[in-house]
């Protein structure tokens, strides 16, 4: 994909209307830190476009990133912080959840996990919810680098069984250092998505 233009031209609150955006929309879920922020700069060629760890109760938004007039990338509220009181869980739960049934034009959730540990109760409820509602998430294995070449085998393994990740589904390491799987996630997108 070569980027000509983005713009973050919507941002959702609990309380906002979703937009009724006309193209493709592709979303991105993770918990806080799994590098999310640094997956969606990295597609589009920007340094920090994207907000990168923000503070607690600041991230309960989702943000749609024009790319050219052709498709969104769909920034999800990050989950899994320590801080966050059973009200904030329960309005991000909701704006997630309205977000995944009302989107008409959402074709595709990626879900981030950090390549080097076991997926948490947090990944694992994550996935399940994606599937439930209607979805075969595309797992994208971040953090790429921290890991020696001949131990990336394992952990990806590691990520398949701590997920119980449906058989054939697809995970994509990447590196926001190395840029590694960056064209393989936009060829995915634009074959698979965009018409
Ligand atoms: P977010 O909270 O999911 O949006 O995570 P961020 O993109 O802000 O990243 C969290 C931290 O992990 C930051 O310090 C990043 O620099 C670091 N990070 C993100 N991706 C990578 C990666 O691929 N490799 C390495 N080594 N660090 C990364």
């Amino acid at each position: 994909m070569v980027i000509r233009n983005i713009n973050l031209e919507t941002v959702c609150g609990i309380t906002s209307k979703l937009p009724e955006n006309k193209k493709p929309e592709i979303a991105f879920a993770g918990k806080s830190n799994v590098g999310k922020s640094s997956l969606i700069n990295a597609l589009m060629n920007r340094k920090s476009y994207a907000r990168t760890s923000a503070t607690p109760g600041k991230t309960q938004t989702i943000n749609f990133y024009n790319i050219n007039e052709e498709v969104y990338l769909v920034d999800l509220p990050g989950y899994g912080y320590a801080k966050v009181s059973e009200e904030e869980k329960k309005q991000w739960g909701k704006l997630i959840e309205r977000y995944l049934h009302e989107a008409k034009q959402l074709m595709a959730v990626f879900l981030l996990i950090d390549i080097r540990h076991e997926p948490s109760a947090n990944d694992k409820m994550m996935y399940q919810w994606i599937v439930e509602q209607g979805f075969a998430p595309i797992i994208i294995a971040t953090k790429l680098d921290k890991l020696k070449k001949s131990q990336v085998m394992k952990h990806i393994r590691m990520v398949k069984e701590g997920l119980s990740l449906i058989p054939g589904t697809k995970v994509i390491p990447f590196s926001s250092v190395t840029k590694q799987g960056r064209e393989e996630i936009w060829e995915l997108i634009e074959t698979e998505y965009l018409g």
